[in-house]
């Protein structure tokens, strides 16, 4: 049943020709991707509908009432289509929606993976209400209209685009898994593999409770491989495939000058400036090219291997392209690309504050100043040991290193005093490209949607290791969004023909 009020653009409306459109190019040589193309052709409309029904629920983690409306509707998506469903919780948290089909003489099972809920919002922010879907025939950002659904059989235009919270992060998957297991049935296709759905309901709260539901319940969700579907495809809209993600550490530092703020007249020259004192030390940090000076610090990084280093090479450089997006007149790393320098690790201010500045400054030397810094780790590094190679760092700067408020008697001791405490983090993972059942899904996911853009992890990061910890399982990502869908912001929204890709994608997986 359609949800969406029926908003009519006030521009003239759309001829037959526009709404009428030749299809992408390529076509796959994938059965499943083929049956699910030939399946979306003729039901469109009912696809679409059943997507914005899911939409029009609000997702936000904290609204338990509406997470558990989502975790029943996608329940019954499952027993509709004869998938046994149920919820799994462990106290406080928000229900997995977990589903399974059992493949007779199966030697493997495979997890499919997305989350239900979405990240907080203000609707304020939003050019039409977050949880009633609206259908727009291009980006609202290049003057995209409303557009009333088209008649039920008549095709959509694949570049409209469905605006609403979850849209493109993360229902979209769910919506394209449901679909592809009825066009595979139809076509009397089978799931050769074991099949298990985890639809999560807490992602964008941090996965808080993911790895403890996975680890009190074990047999459940075992599985040879999750696959990932979350996040966007490559900005050039070619199908991407991560095979992991960074992780992370965070390292808050405070250094210290007089008690209180003194007036710069009377003490200048004489009391040390803990600002000077901290931009010294954040600059002592990293060489003009980007390159971290911590020592040991790139010791532990797993080292790429060649079919990883080859995947980099031939993922296509839209480096140009994004520093005239972002205004940037030269980048870090020297020459080397984007893709490449997000399977190092990272050091990078998060912000940092001393006293006050501009019409709010007064004329006194600061009494502290602080940095906020996060570390992106890549496989092989330990998140603690990392941390205490950047306090070491600092330490060999001179300064003497506390984990809680200095006291008077701390301070007057050492000349140079910081304050870092004791950081904790998260593991990066990575899954060999070279796997048998890495190269399994390469092959499938390019004979459903041909060339890939391969990375051996993604620059941010996903519970992966909550996934992999306790299941001593694999993790490999396949989104399937567009790269432009305001993911995490307003006007989230996904355009239609990566919902029709991700159907065939979908299928060809389902099926391998
Ligand atoms: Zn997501």
């Amino acid at each position: 049943m359609a949800r969406i009020p029926l908003l009519f653009a006030l521009s003239a409306a759309l001829t037959l020709s526009e709404t009428t459109f030749a299809q992408t190019g390529f076509v796959p040589e994938n059965k499943a991707a083929l049956a699910a193309r030939r399946w979306r052709g003729q039901h469109e409309r009912a696809i679409v509908d059943e997507f914005l029904g899911l939409l029009s629920i609000p997702n936000i983690a904290g609204d338990r009432a509406n997470i558990q409306r989502n975790a029943e509707t996608i329940a019954k998506m499952m027993g509709q289509r004869g998938v046994p469903a149920r919820l799994v919780t462990v106290p406080g948290s928000n229900p997995i929606v977990f589903g399974e089909i059992k493949a007779p003489g199966a030697t493997r099972t495979l997890v499919f993976y997305a989350h239900y809920d979405g990240q907080p919002l203000d609707p304020k922010e939003w050019a039409t209400p977050p949880f009633t879907p609206t259908l727009r025939n291009g980006a609202l950002e290049r003057d995209g209209q409303t557009v009333p659904l088209p008649p039920p059989g008549t095709p959509f235009n694949p570049e409209w685009r469905v605006y609403a919270r979850g849209a493109a992060d993360d229902k979209a998957p769910i919506i394209a898994m449901m679909t592809a297991l009825d066009a595979i049935r139809a076509a009397g296709l089978r799931t050769q593999s074991n099949i298990k759905f985890a639809f999560e309901g807490e992602e964008e709260a941090g996965s808080a409770n993911l790895e403890k539901i996975l680890a009190a319940n074990k047999d459940l969700f075992a599985g040879d491989l999750w696959l990932m579907c979350d996040g966007p495809v490559h900005q050039t809209r070619r199908q991407l495939i991560a095979f992991g993600a960074r992780g992370a550490t965070r390292v808050d530092i405070t250094v210290y000058g007089p008690r209180g703020e003194l007036h710069s007249g009377h003490y200048g020259n004489w009391a040390p400036n803990p600002a000077l004192l901290l931009a010294r030390l954040l600059a002592s940090m990293k060489d003009d090219n980007g390159r971290v000076l911590v020592e040991h610090f790139y010791d532990d990084v797993e080292p790429l291997s060649d079919l990883e280093k080859r995947a980099i090479a031939e993922a296509p450089s839209i480096d140009e392209d994004l520093m005239k997006e972002f205004w940037l007149g030269s980048t870090d790393g020297g020459a080397a690309k984007l893709t490449e320098l997000i399977t190092l690790p990272s050091l990078n201010i998060r912000g940092m504050a001393s006293s006050r500045i501009g019409a709010q400054a007064s004329n006194v030397i600061p009494s502290t100043a602080s940095a906020t810094m996060d570390v992106r780790l890549v496989k092989g590094m330990d998140p603690r040991r990392t941390a205490e190679r950047v306090i070491d760092h600092v330490r060999k700067q001179g300064f003497h290193v506390v984990d809680s408020e200095p006291s008077a008697a701390v301070r007057m001791a050492h000349p140079k005093v910081a304050m870092i405490p004791r950081p904790d983090g998260i593991a990066a993972t990575r899954t060999p490209m070279d796997l048998p059942i890495s190269q399994e899904v390469i092959r499938t996911v390019e004979s459903a949607r041909g060339p890939t853009v391969k990375i051996p992890n993604m620059g941010g990061g996903l519970p992966l290791t909550s996934i992999e910890r306790p299941l001593g399982t694999r993790t490999i990502v396949i989104p399937m969004g567009n790269h432009d869908n305001n993911q995490h912001s307003y006007n989230e929204n996904l355009r239609l023909q990566n919902l029709w890709d991700g159907i065939e994608l979908m299928a060809a997986l389902l099926t391998m």
